[in-house]
């Protein structure tokens, strides 16, 4: 057999034979960061730490105690939680399932929206999946075999058409198979602190005339101390909520004549908000900074310019000075 030379961030090299395991360059390291590690990701492709060793390259390892390992952990609650979904309620199409700030969600296409008792079920059902530790499996496929394996889900063979290089991965979870670059934690054994939160309607990849997804929202954490942490806070920020305060304490109000999104100040509101300007000026003027007032529309080429229009395109009003 011969050796695999895998390139550490700082530069070190480490040798593995061909046919071990990844986790094998791991522990060379230490045991401890084995304890620690989901995956490895060797030239940006992601790998589970069993899979045998076929590439060498520049290693990157990811652990739990980083952002990247909390999103690995929430994206593979989303395989969960298409599992349970295809095991709940049969002939579903499945879209995508990333994680997002705070959680993750999934996709799927079902005339009708998932009810808070079926989330229940669904719930119930992705920890009793859970418990079996199912190894998460990457396996990978030329376009025609997972043209062939995905058959019968319109989205992910949208996605196969693409992608393009040779090779596809997919990752295998019991007895659900997704089409996914990965990465994912281990086994099944670490979901269990998770929570599905609410549901939603959504567009395939935002196109407006592109049939409703079900959407299902849900967050994970390692510890069930931390999920439990963040449903509180949740909870809290409810009570914080500007829509219900602006409402309860009669701060402002939005209307049809207005627009939407476009708050009018009543009296309590906009004396509030005026202290709040004057409390901001006044810590900036403490710290050296001078304001200074500019209009709220202006020529396009500033905002070129100052860079805003790049980055904020989408959500700015651009007009022609000349419509009316
Ligand atoms: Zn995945």
């Amino acid at each position: 057999m011969s050796n695999l030379s895998l390139i550490l961030p700082d530069g070190n090299t480490l040798e593995i034979e061909q046919g071990q395991p990844y986790a094998e360059a791991v522990r060379q390291i230490s045991e401890g960061l084995l304890r620690n590690a989901l995956a490895v990701t060797i030239d940006g492709v992601h790998h589970p730490l069993d899979e045998a060793a076929t590439v060498g390259g520049n290693m990157h390892i990811i652990t739990k105690n980083s952002d990247e390992g909390l999103e690995t952990l929430r994206h593979s609650t989303a395989h969960l939680l298409a599992w349970a979904v295809q095991d709940l309620f049969p002939g579903v199409k499945f879209a995508f399932g990333p994680s997002i700030e705070g959680g993750f969600y999934y996709d799927f296409d079902r005339e009708e929206p998932f009810s808070q008792e079926e989330l229940a079920k669904i719930e119930k059902r992705m920890l009793e999946l859970a418990k079996n530790k199912e190894g998460i499996k990457r396996e990978t496929v030329s376009h025609d075999e997972a043209r062939e394996m995905f058959k019968d889900q319109p989205y992910k063979l949208a996605q196969i058409e693409d992608l393009k290089g040779e090779e596809l991965s997919i990752y295998r979870m019991g007895e659900f198979t997704d089409f996914c670059e990965g990465p994912h934690i281990p086994d099944t054994k670490d979901l269990k602190a998770f929570k599905l939160t609410s549901v939603s309607a959504a567009h395939w990849v935002k196109d407006p005339n592109a049939p409703m997804l079900q959407r299902i929202y849900g967050t994970a954490f390692f510890k069930k101390k931390d999920l439990t942490a963040h449903l509180e806070m949740l909870e809290e920020a409810k009570k914080r909520d500007h829509r219900k305060l602006g409402r309860e304490l009669d701060l402002f109000g939005i209307t049809e004549d207005a627009g939407p999104g476009l708050s009018l100040w009543y009296p309590r509101g906009d004396l509030l908000r005026e202290q709040v300007i004057n409390y901001w000026k006044e810590v900036h003027r403490k710290r050296g900074y001078k304001t200074v007032t500019t209009p709220h529309i202006s020529q396009a080429d500033l905002w070129v310019t100052s860079g805003h229009m790049e980055f904020y395109k989408d959500d700015m009003y651009i007009f022609n000075q000349d419509d009316k």
